[in-house]
C-alpha cells in the first residue's frame, strides 16, 4: 500500500493516483486542512507546506470514504448551490449543479411578476427555494417536503441564511390547498426504482431518488395536482431524467398545460420541462 506523502501538493497528487478527481481531491484536503472549498488558490500558493499528522489522518480517511462513492458534500457537510453556502448530510439529496438550471429558468419566469408565489416541491435541502428567495427578496417563497429529517435541514439553512422561507410538512401539494402560485418548481425523485444507476447514489435518501417503475410516478401526481394551485399563466417547472424530456412534455400537455418546453442542463441534456397553465377555453 502506497504511504501518503506529506506536503499539501504530495497528499493532492496521492489521492489523484487512487482514482479521486482533482477537484474532490482539493476539496477534501482543503476540509481536513480547515480551509474553505474556495482556497484551491491556497493550495497552489502553499504546495511545499508540511502536513500534520491530525490533517493527514483525516485526509486519508475521507479520501477513503469518497472511494466508496460518498459524495464530497456530506464528507464536508456543505454545497455551494447558486452562490450560496448549504449545509447538507444524508437526510438529503446532494445539491447538483444541473438543478441551477431549474432555478435559472423559474427566475427568468418570474421576472416580470411582482412580489411573485412561489414553491418549492420536495425542498431536500432547501436549495431551490433558498435560491430563488436570495434571488428574489419580494417573492414569497414556500416549501414543501415529504421528510421530517429532510425539513429540518432545509429550516436550519434557511435560519442560517436568514431566508423567510415559509415550510410546510407533507406530499406535493397536499398541505398547500386554498393557495396559489405564480410558479410550482420542484426537483422530484425521477429514476426508475430498479435503475442499476441507484446504486452508486446508495449514500443518498431513496425516497428523494427513485419513483416507481418508469420513475415518473411523482411527476405525474404533481402534474395532476398542480393546475388547482396555479394562477392564470403560472409555470410548473419540473427536473427529471435525461430521457424523460418527451415523456414529461406529453404528461404537461395531456393535462392541458400550454407553451410546453424543455431546458437543457450543464452537459447539454434536456434536463427540466415545463408549461404554463392557461385558463383560457
Ligand atoms: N440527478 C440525480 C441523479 O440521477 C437524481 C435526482 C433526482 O432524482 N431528483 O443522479
Amino acid at each position: 500500500m502506497r504511504v501518503m506523502p506529506s506536503t499539501v501538493a504530495q497528499a493532492a497528487a496521492w489521492a489523484q493516483t487512487l482514482g479521486l478527481p482533482r477537484l474532490d481531491a482539493q476539496v477534501l484536503l482543503l476540509h481536513a486542512l480547515g480551509r474553505t472549498p474556495h482556497d484551491r488558490a491556497w493550495l497552489l500558493a502553499h504546495s511545499d507546506d508540511m502536513l500534520n499528522a491530525t490533517v493527514q489522518a483525516t485526509f486519508a480517511a475521507h479520501v477513503q470514504r469518497r472511494l466508496k462513492t460518498e459524495p464530497v458534500a456530506y464528507i464536508t457537510g456543505q454545497k455551494e448551490f447558486f452562490g450560496l453556502t448549504l449545509h447538507v448530510d444524508p437526510r438529503v439529496l446532494d445539491p447538483r449543479a444541473d438543478t441551477e438550471t431549474l432555478v435559472e429558468w423559474a427566475l427568468s419566469c418570474l421576472a416580470d411578476t411582482p412580489h411573485p408565489d412561489v414553491v418549492d416541491l420536495g425542498t431536500g435541502s432547501g436549495a431551490i427555494a433558498l435560491a430563488l428567495q436570495h434571488a428574489r427578496p419580494d417573492a414569497h417563497v414556500c416549501a414543501v417536503e415529504a421528510s421530517a429529517d429532510a425539513l429540518a435541514v432545509a429550516r436550519a439553512n434557511a435560519e442560517r441564511l436568514a431566508l423567510p422561507i415559509a415550510f410546510h410538512h407533507g406530499s406535493w401539494l397536499t398541505p398547500l390547498k386554498g393557495c396559489t402560485f405564480d410558479a410550482i418548481v420542484s426537483n422530484p425523485p425521477y429514476v426508475a426504482s430498479d435503475d442499476t444507476h441507484l446504486a452508486a447514489l446508495k449514500h443518498e435518501p431513496l425516497s428523494a431518488l427513485a419513483s416507481g417503475a418508469d420513475g415518473l410516478d411523482d411527476i405525474r401526481c404533481i402534474v395532476r395536482e398542480a393546475p388547482q394551485l396555479l394562477k392564470p399563466s403560472g409555470w410548473l417547472l419540473l427536473e427529471h431524467g435525461f430521457d424523460q424530456a418527451h415523456a414529461v412534455q406529453t404528461l404537461l400537455g395531456n393535462q392541458g398545460f400550454v407553451n410546453v418546453q424543455s431546458r437543457p442542463d450543464l452537459a447539454g441534456i434536456l434536463r427540466c420541462t415545463g408549461g404554463q397553465w392557461s385558463t383560457v377555453e
